[in-house]
Protein backbone atom coordinates (compact mmCIF):
# COMPACT_ATOMS: atom_id res chain seq x y z
CA UNK A 1 0.00 0.00 0.00
CA UNK A 2 1.18 3.37 -0.77
CA UNK A 3 0.78 5.48 1.94
CA UNK A 4 1.89 9.04 0.52
CA UNK A 5 -1.31 8.31 -1.72
CA UNK A 6 -3.12 8.52 1.81
CA UNK A 7 -1.21 11.42 2.88
CA UNK A 8 -2.23 13.41 0.11
CA UNK A 9 -5.49 12.80 0.32
CA UNK A 10 -5.81 13.96 3.75
CA UNK A 11 -3.58 16.71 3.24
CA UNK A 12 -6.49 17.65 1.23
CA UNK A 13 -9.31 17.03 2.68
CA UNK A 14 -7.65 19.10 5.87
CA UNK A 15 -7.19 22.54 3.25
CA UNK A 16 -10.99 21.64 2.01
CA UNK A 17 -12.02 22.24 5.20
CA UNK A 18 -9.73 25.07 6.29
CA UNK A 19 -10.83 26.91 3.11
CA UNK A 20 -13.98 25.87 3.91
CA UNK A 21 -14.78 27.04 7.25
CA UNK A 22 -13.06 30.68 5.74
CA UNK A 23 -15.71 30.61 3.24
CA UNK A 24 -18.23 29.74 5.98
CA UNK A 25 -17.10 32.97 8.47
CA UNK A 26 -16.89 35.11 5.44
CA UNK A 27 -20.66 34.24 4.69
CA UNK A 28 -21.66 35.43 8.55
CA UNK A 29 -19.26 38.69 8.21
CA UNK A 30 -21.99 39.52 5.25
CA UNK A 31 -24.84 38.59 6.77
CA UNK A 32 -24.26 40.20 9.59
CA UNK A 33 -22.87 43.36 8.27
CA UNK A 34 -26.52 43.16 5.91
CA UNK A 35 -28.51 42.71 9.38
CA UNK A 36 -26.69 45.28 11.29
CA UNK A 37 -28.42 48.70 12.29
CA UNK A 38 -26.22 51.24 10.71
CA UNK A 39 -26.72 51.34 6.82
CA UNK A 40 -24.43 48.76 5.39
CA UNK A 41 -20.87 50.14 3.55
CA UNK A 42 -21.13 49.06 -0.06
CA UNK A 43 -17.66 49.32 -0.67
CA UNK A 44 -17.11 46.98 2.39
CA UNK A 45 -20.39 44.13 1.23
CA UNK A 46 -18.54 44.60 -2.17
CA UNK A 47 -15.27 43.20 -0.83
CA UNK A 48 -16.75 41.15 1.49
CA UNK A 49 -18.85 39.53 -1.28
CA UNK A 50 -15.82 39.55 -3.60
CA UNK A 51 -13.70 37.27 -0.95
CA UNK A 52 -16.49 34.99 -0.83
CA UNK A 53 -16.47 34.16 -4.24
CA UNK A 54 -13.02 33.45 -4.35
CA UNK A 55 -13.02 31.29 -1.43
CA UNK A 56 -16.18 29.51 -2.42
CA UNK A 57 -13.66 29.25 -6.20
CA UNK A 58 -10.72 28.01 -4.21
CA UNK A 59 -12.88 25.22 -2.10
CA UNK A 60 -14.46 23.96 -5.21
CA UNK A 61 -11.15 23.48 -6.91
CA UNK A 62 -10.07 21.49 -3.70
CA UNK A 63 -13.14 19.78 -3.60
CA UNK A 64 -12.13 18.27 -7.07
CA UNK A 65 -8.84 17.41 -5.83
CA UNK A 66 -9.82 15.57 -3.10
CA UNK A 67 -12.71 13.64 -5.08
CA UNK A 68 -9.62 12.74 -7.50
CA UNK A 69 -7.09 11.59 -4.82
CA UNK A 70 -9.71 9.84 -3.02
CA UNK A 71 -10.72 7.85 -6.33
CA UNK A 72 -7.12 7.01 -7.27
CA UNK A 73 -6.80 6.16 -3.39
CA UNK A 74 -9.61 3.33 -3.74
CA UNK A 75 -8.57 2.00 -7.19
CA UNK A 76 -5.77 1.44 -5.46
CA UNK A 77 -6.94 -0.34 -2.55
CA UNK A 78 -9.13 -2.36 -4.70
CA UNK A 79 -6.19 -3.37 -6.74
CA UNK A 80 -4.21 -4.26 -3.30
CA UNK A 81 -7.35 -6.17 -2.53
CA UNK A 82 -7.62 -8.37 -5.89
CA UNK A 83 -3.81 -8.92 -5.33
CA UNK A 84 -3.69 -9.99 -1.84
CA UNK A 85 -7.21 -12.80 -2.67
CA UNK A 86 -5.40 -14.11 -5.88
CA UNK A 87 -1.83 -14.20 -3.92
CA UNK A 88 -3.57 -16.69 -1.22
CA UNK A 89 -4.50 -18.77 -3.55
CA UNK A 90 -0.98 -19.92 -3.99
CA UNK A 91 1.27 -21.73 -1.11
CA UNK A 92 5.08 -21.88 -1.23
CA UNK A 93 6.26 -25.19 -2.41
CA UNK A 94 9.82 -26.34 -2.25
CA UNK A 95 11.31 -28.34 -5.35
CA UNK A 96 13.03 -31.44 -5.88
CA UNK A 97 16.12 -29.33 -5.90
CA UNK A 98 15.37 -27.06 -3.07
CA UNK A 99 13.79 -24.04 -4.95
CA UNK A 100 10.96 -22.14 -3.48
CA UNK A 101 8.10 -21.03 -5.89
CA UNK A 102 4.62 -20.84 -5.38
CA UNK A 103 1.88 -23.60 -6.36
CA UNK A 104 -1.63 -23.44 -6.94
CA UNK A 105 -3.58 -24.54 -3.71
CA UNK A 106 -5.65 -27.93 -4.75
CA UNK A 107 -8.59 -26.45 -2.58
CA UNK A 108 -8.47 -22.83 -4.67
CA UNK A 109 -7.73 -24.37 -8.23
CA UNK A 110 -11.52 -23.56 -9.25
CA UNK A 111 -11.07 -25.62 -12.06
CA UNK A 112 -7.52 -24.33 -13.35
CA UNK A 113 -4.78 -26.53 -14.38
CA UNK A 114 -1.80 -27.32 -11.90
CA UNK A 115 0.76 -24.65 -11.99
CA UNK A 116 3.48 -22.82 -10.56
CA UNK A 117 4.03 -19.00 -10.52
CA UNK A 118 7.48 -17.15 -10.00
CA UNK A 119 7.77 -15.80 -6.33
CA UNK A 120 10.43 -13.68 -7.64
CA UNK A 121 7.40 -11.36 -9.68
CA UNK A 122 4.80 -12.16 -6.72
CA UNK A 123 6.77 -11.11 -4.04
CA UNK A 124 8.81 -7.68 -6.17
CA UNK A 125 5.99 -6.75 -8.73
CA UNK A 126 2.80 -8.01 -6.92
CA UNK A 127 2.31 -10.07 -10.56
CA UNK A 128 1.29 -13.25 -10.99
CA UNK A 129 3.58 -14.97 -13.51
CA UNK A 130 3.47 -18.82 -14.63
CA UNK A 131 6.18 -20.31 -14.87
CA UNK A 132 6.79 -22.86 -17.53
CA UNK A 133 9.05 -25.70 -19.37
CA UNK A 134 9.85 -29.58 -19.26
CA UNK A 135 13.31 -29.93 -18.53
CA UNK A 136 15.03 -29.85 -15.02
CA UNK A 137 14.55 -25.91 -15.25
CA UNK A 138 11.85 -24.33 -15.41
CA UNK A 139 11.47 -20.74 -16.24
CA UNK A 140 9.37 -17.94 -15.67
CA UNK A 141 7.51 -16.12 -18.14
CA UNK A 142 8.06 -12.32 -17.46
CA UNK A 143 11.73 -13.00 -16.75
CA UNK A 144 14.07 -15.70 -17.87
CA UNK A 145 16.30 -14.68 -15.20
CA UNK A 146 13.71 -16.72 -12.98
CA UNK A 147 14.74 -19.85 -13.85
CA UNK A 148 14.37 -22.97 -11.12
CA UNK A 149 15.37 -26.48 -10.79
CA UNK A 150 12.46 -28.66 -10.54
CA UNK A 151 14.75 -32.27 -11.02
CA UNK A 152 18.31 -33.56 -11.79
CA UNK A 153 18.43 -36.05 -14.71
CA UNK A 154 21.85 -38.09 -14.46
CA UNK A 155 23.06 -39.02 -18.07
CA UNK A 156 25.03 -41.85 -18.74
CA UNK A 157 27.77 -40.80 -21.21
CA UNK A 158 29.32 -43.64 -22.68
CA UNK A 159 32.74 -44.64 -20.56
CA UNK A 160 35.73 -45.30 -22.12
CA UNK A 161 36.22 -49.27 -23.42
CA UNK A 162 32.35 -49.42 -24.09
CA UNK A 163 33.11 -51.30 -27.47
CA UNK A 164 32.76 -48.84 -30.39
ZN1 LIG B 1 9.53 -13.91 -12.46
Amino acid sequence: MDFSQIETALGLASSALGTTGKAVATFEAVKKLLKSEKKPDNGEADALLNTLATELTTANVMNVQLSEALKVLGRQLKQQDEFEKEKSRYELFRTGQNDMVFKLRVDAANGQPDHFICPVCLNRDKLVSFITGEGDYKRCQTSSEHTFAFSKTYYNWPTSGSGW
